[in-house]
């Protein structure tokens, strides 16, 4: 089915990127996988090539460009391109509006330009070893003391959590009778704040993921980021478009498998034929084409809605569900259709398998997504 979704823009701008990641991506994405993290000089030629922070004005290094509809095409071609780091993802489309949003001139000043350079990574940092799903439930704390805020407590599961610049920390202020959270930056190297090692992943090996602690750090008042005593509602502003991004690159992997399947498939011979000519391989390349491009549709009229800021947390949170549990079943029927190819490493079926097992979890999981849509349906 035609998609309408881009321009010739859009699509000149994926050429772009897409020999970008072929020249400076794809050669080193094994060496990426052994280490556990993606190389700043990566991410310093994505920045001096404009990939990164386009969204903020010129002043700070950025183009003035907000169109999901470019993120959307770097999900796609990172897919495609089949290398597994976050770092688009997490900088611009996680990041990008807490900074552009929430900050204050001078915060902007601060961390845009470097942004922009590739001289900032940037982690967000919600989740806690006590509270997942349950973002209310988090205790690393930020104490008044001055002209500082004082945060102690532990973060985990942290994406680029081992190799950031800087955090944005969810802590607890204590402000609205207790109930209070703010943001906080920390920058790297303030005393106090201590990385772990990356965690070792089913997946996504590419990516580093740490526990990060706080004893005693002391960081200036003038970090904290959005409005005091707010910070959970700004987190929950953000997460629609964070659960589109994680829906975007969820078909993109989907629709990625099923090329990948279709080329062994029609290779492949068995019974004195290519496996393509099996009617059950068909039924099964019909289904999973079709339930592509039916999530798809749905998925790509989110990332207008949320262009025209008319995406709402259900619609997000539905299409998050839903594409993830699509790209699962999508690829682990890709998978059986390369038989026990499917399951050696250097097939790229395997590491996209590995890799899709974490969609349906975080960013909100899919239990958590589905009571979310279902208590607005009920609602009315
Ligand atoms: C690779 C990776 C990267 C991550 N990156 C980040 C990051 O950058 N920043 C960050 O802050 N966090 C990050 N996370 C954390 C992620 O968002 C959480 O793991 C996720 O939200 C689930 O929280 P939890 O692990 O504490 O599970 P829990 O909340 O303990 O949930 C356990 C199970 O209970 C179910 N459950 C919980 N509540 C409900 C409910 N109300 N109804 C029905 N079922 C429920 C869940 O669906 C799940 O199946 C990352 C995690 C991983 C593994």
């Amino acid at each position: 089915m035609r998609r309408d979704l881009y321009t010739a823009e859009h699509e000149a701008f994926r050429s772009a990127f897409r020999a970008f990641l072929d020249k400076e991506a794809v050669p080193h994405a094994d060496a990426w996988e052994e280490s556990g993290t993606v190389d700043r000089a990566f991410i310093r030629a994505a920045a001096e090539n404009g990939f990164l922070g386009f969204e903020f004005d010129a002043e700070h290094g950025g183009l003035g460009i907000a169109d999901f509809r470019y993120n959307a095409v770097m999900a796609e071609e990172v897919v495609a391109s089949g290398t597994a780091g976050d770092t688009f993802s997490m900088q611009n489309d996680i990041i990008v509006p807490y900074l552009r949003d929430l900050t204050t001139p001078a915060q902007r000043d601060q961390w845009l330009p470097r942004f922009t350079a590739g001289d900032c990574v940037t982690a967000l940092a919600l989740t806690e070893p006590g509270a997942g799903s349950d973002l209310a439930g988090i205790r690393t704390t930020a104490r008044r003391d001055g002209d500082f805020l004082v945060l102690d407590g532990a973060k985990t599961f942290i994406t680029s959590g081992a190799t950031c610049d800087l955090a944005l920390v969810l802590t607890r202020t204590g402000e609205r009778d207790g109930r209070g959270t703010s943001f906080v930056a920390v920058e790297a190297g303030t005393p106090g704040f201590e990385r772990g090692r990356p965690l070792h992943k089913i997946g996504r090996r590419a990516q580093d993921t740490a526990e990060l602690t706080f004893t005693g750090c002391r960081v200036p008042i003038g970090n904290i980021v959005g409005e005091p005593g707010r910070g959970l509602g700004s987190a929950i502003g953000n997460l629609p478009r964070e659960r589109l991004s994680i829906a975007v690159s969820a078909v993109a992997s989907a629709a990625h498998a099923l090329g990948l399947a279709l080329e062994h498939v029609r290779a492949r011979v068995a019974f004195g034929a290519p496996l393509a000519e099996l009617q059950s391989v068909r039924m099964t390349i019909a289904e999973l084409h079709t339930e592509i491009e039916v999530v798809r549709h749905y998925v790509d009229r989110c990332v207008l809605a949320l262009n025209a800021g008319e995406l709402s947390a259900e619609d997000a949170a539905g299409a998050k569900y839903r594409a993830t549990e699509l790209q699962w079943d999508v690829v682990d029927r890709c998978l059986q259709l390369f038989g026990g190819y499917g399951y050696m490493e250097e097939y790229p079926i395997a590491r996209i398998w590995r890799d899709a097992r974490i969609q349906r979890i975080y960013g909100g999981s899919n239990e958590v997504m589905k009571d979310l849509v279902g208590r607005a349906v009920v609602r009315g």
